[in-house]
């Protein structure tokens, strides 16, 4: 069969499972204006030391960025910008693994500070937009003044391509050295579910909002959690995790966003935001942990008869929203992963 149309069937399927699972917007055509451009190559390829071997394009020089380990499956070539890549699938057999002894935390996300963690951790809002505004307005503004259709105008869009793609890594990079390190660090973790495609509607946050990326922290910490073995609780979107005194369960309607710290009109206790909303956090999960038979924290050792990786809640971002909406039952799903097979991607590039 002609491969074009193999790579085609299998991205369409991929594309149909993800709308009817709710992950994802109904498929469309590819444009050609568009600037991130992908195709699959499922087989009849082969990568030497030195070239990649691609059907009907024939051999292209990569560059090496990490090592194929494992069975390569099928190859993906991705355009970004004036960058090629080729992304290896590969199978892999893992071990079980084994849940790790540290504490459970509950995790509030926020937009000065990436995140708070209920045992007082802090992790900072890198701000990688911010930093590189400047330049990109810059940028921005030349392409702008450039003719419509000219080689000039050509140019200056890779220029611009180059340094969202500048922020948009490093971005990555910092989120994944921060999940590698809170899953490594602790034992179970209790997340907010997120309505943000909804708070992206603030104009007013939501540059902020998707410059933090709470989007890709949670989708980072999820996998990561079961691979290593970390338990996952979600809480339903409309907890009143802020406005919730984390002592003794009083509520305060009129809470701003600006409030930074408040007194509890219940027990006179003074709340710094967002270490009460992580602590509200951990005290929710572990009560749906505890509800769902989801061994966490410091029970997990105790009640650990299950061997292998539990995480709770729901897996996929689109699933995440759909439990979030029907409230915290749903939230609850207890997800069992044994003998599976992982799927790691090397980078390649041109
Ligand atoms: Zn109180």
């Amino acid at each position: 069969m002609n491969l074009a149309i193999v790579s085609l069937a299998i991205q369409l399927d991929r594309a149909y499972t993800n709308f009817f699972e709710g992950r994802a917007k109904h498929p469309t055509f590819k444009s050609k204006h568009r600037n991130h451009d992908s195709f699959a190559v499922p087989q009849c390829w082969r990568i030497d030391r030195k070239f990649v071997f691609l059907p009907k394009i024939g051999e292209v020089s990569w560059k090496k960025h990490r090592h194929i380990e494992g069975t390569p499956k099928h190859l993906t070539v991705t355009q970004d910008g004036d960058r090629w890549f080729c992304s290896v699938n590969c199978e892999v057999e893992i071990q079980d693994p084994v849940a790790p002894d540290g504490p459970f935390v509950g995790i509030d996300l926020g937009l000065k500070n990436l995140a708070v963690l209920s045992d007082g951790t802090v992790i900072e809002n890198p701000g990688h937009l911010k930093k590189r505004e400047k330049k990109l307005k810059r940028e921005q503004r030349r392409l702008s003044r450039k003719v419509k259709g000219s080689k000039n105008r050509e140019r200056q869009k890779k220029r611009l391509q180059a340094v969202h793609r500048k922020i948009r890594d490093a971005r990555r990079d910092f989120l994944h050295k921060i999940t590698h390190r809170l899953v490594e660090s602790y034992g179970g973790f209790s997340v907010e579910s997120l309505n943000i495609s909804g708070m992206l509607k603030n104009h007013r946050l939501a540059k902020s909002i998707s410059d933090v990326g709470w989007g890709e922290f949670g989708r980072q910490l999820s996998y990561k959690s079961e691979w290593n073995g970390n338990t996952i609780v979600e809480i339903g979107r409309f907890f009143p995790s802020s406005k919730m005194c984390s002592v003794c369960g009083w509520i305060k309607d009129d809470l701003k966003l600006s409030d930074r710290n408040w007194v509890c009109g219940g027990c006179d206790a003074t709340h710094d935001r967002d270490l009460n909303a992580s602590l509200n956090i951990e005290a929710e999960g572990l009560k749906i942990a505890t509800a769902t038979g989801c061994p966490s924290g410091s029970e997990a050792a105790t009640t650990a008869g299950l061997a292998g990786s539990h995480a709770c809640g729901e897996e996929g971002s689109g699933q995440r929203h759909a439990a979030g909406e029907t409230g915290l039952d749903e939230a609850g799903k207890i997800h069992l992963a044994s003998g599976r097979s992982v799927f790691q991607i090397a980078h390649a590039v041109r």
